[in-house]
């Protein structure tokens, strides 16, 4: 039997982080594979907040999902990355129009890297003055990058109504991005299930 591994990440735990001072600014993990987890930190109603995305490396350069909340992040995340994996990032894709997902769009493309949007989210994040993208997505998206594919999908509105997923058939790994919070415990972080 071969073991499927669906893996939902939550991107914005309510999870309050005490003695702040001595967390680092910028986390980053492996997940799985060739995919990372990055985390970076703001301000929320007077809480510290931590704000996940995630970064794959290919062999044509790091597509980064989502973008740092944390505007003294931006730049340290793509260093980061060159030391780590010796790779550049090329692509970026933010998934609603939130700032803790769209914040460092603007930065990106003046860094030459190709930010996306779906058109909805480009006009929410117009009428809500946050960071845009440089492309616009009309509908689902198959992106083939290196040696990876995967797609956007647009499932309806949930966290917000712009909110896309992004599914990895490959690897069964699903950035679910806030939508795939939902109404669970507060602190359910990081599910990894076995089925
Ligand atoms: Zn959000």
């Amino acid at each position: 039997m071969r073991t499927l591994i669906l893996t939902i990440i939550f991107l914005f735990s309510l999870t309050k982080i005490f003695g702040q001072t001595q967390e680092p600014k910028l986390k980053i993990s492996h997940f799985t594979g060739d995919f990372y987890i990055y985390t970076t930190y703001n301000t929320y109603e007077g809480s510290q907040i931590p704000a996940n995305g995630m970064y794959l490396l290919t062999n044509s350069g790091v597509v980064l999902f989502d973008t740092p909340w944390d505007t003294t992040q931006f730049q340290p995340l793509l260093d980061s990355i060159k030391l780590k994996h010796n790779k550049n990032v090329t692509i970026c894709i933010a998934t609603h129009w939130h700032s803790d997902r769209t914040e460092g769009l603007e930065y990106y493309k003046r860094q030459g890297i190709k930010t996306y949007t779906t058109k909805l989210t480009d006009e929410l994040s117009k009428k809500n003055d946050k960071k845009r993208a440089e492309y616009l997505m009309e509908k689902d998206t198959v992106f083939s990058i290196g040696q990876h594919t995967f797609e956007t999908y647009y499932p309806g509105q949930g966290h917000t109504e712009d909110n896309i997923v992004i599914w990895f058939e490959k690897e069964k790994v699903l950035y679910g991005g806030c939508l795939i919070k939902g109404a669970e415990a507060e602190n359910l972080g990081f599910l990894e299930t076995e089925m």
